[in-house]
């Protein structure tokens, strides 16, 4: 179920070095096809390795265009069925579209915080970069570190 690129929305993220969709893969799977000279279609992104795709559908929610979609299985969405991620900054709505043409639409909200205010320590101390190296510090929960000195004790 890799994704493909719909050539008629991908605008290349207007020709910035780094398009969004190689930004997000956590594969590296999505490249840029600046001349053409891959795919035919200059300054069109595409999945170069589509069988190692996670389908993790992580480049399908950033791609400004809407210009990506996952291939389905068939067993699981019908060929000619579609599901379709449109992000925003506090919700996602999901476009589903069956093979008989009805359309449904689910909205999500995706986060409680405004966008980009997130706390990564969560009021906890910054992690000691020093504490890297021993594998019975870990960085939130007292209990696995005393379960993990136990257990390497033994
Ligand atoms: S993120 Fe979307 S518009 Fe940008 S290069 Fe990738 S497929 Fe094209
Ligand atoms: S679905 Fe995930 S793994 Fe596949 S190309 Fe998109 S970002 Fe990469």
């Amino acid at each position: 179920m890799p994704t493909y690129v719909r050539t008629d929305k991908c605008d290349g993220c207007k020709g910035q070095d780094k398009t969004a969709c190689m930004y997000i893969c956590p594969h590296d799977l999505m490249t840029l096809d600046k001349d053409g000279s891959v795919t035919g279609h200059a300054m069109k992104a595409y999945n170069q390795e589509p069988e190692q795709c996670w389908e993790c559908y992580a480049c399908v929610k950033i791609c400004p265009q809407q210009a990506i979609e996952c291939r389905h299985y068939a067993d699981v969405v019908p060929l000619g069925a579609q599901v379709q991620p449109l992000r925003g900054t506090d919700s996602i709505m999901w476009t589903i579209k069956f093979r008989n043409g009805t359309v449904k639409r689910f909205k999500f909200p995706i986060r409680t915080t405004p966008e980009g205010s997130a706390d990564p320590f969560g009021g906890k101390p910054d992690a000691d970069m020093s504490d890297l190296g021993n594998p019975t510090k870990l960085f939130t929960d007292a209990m696995h570190h005393c379960d993990m000195g136990q257990f390497l004790a033994n």
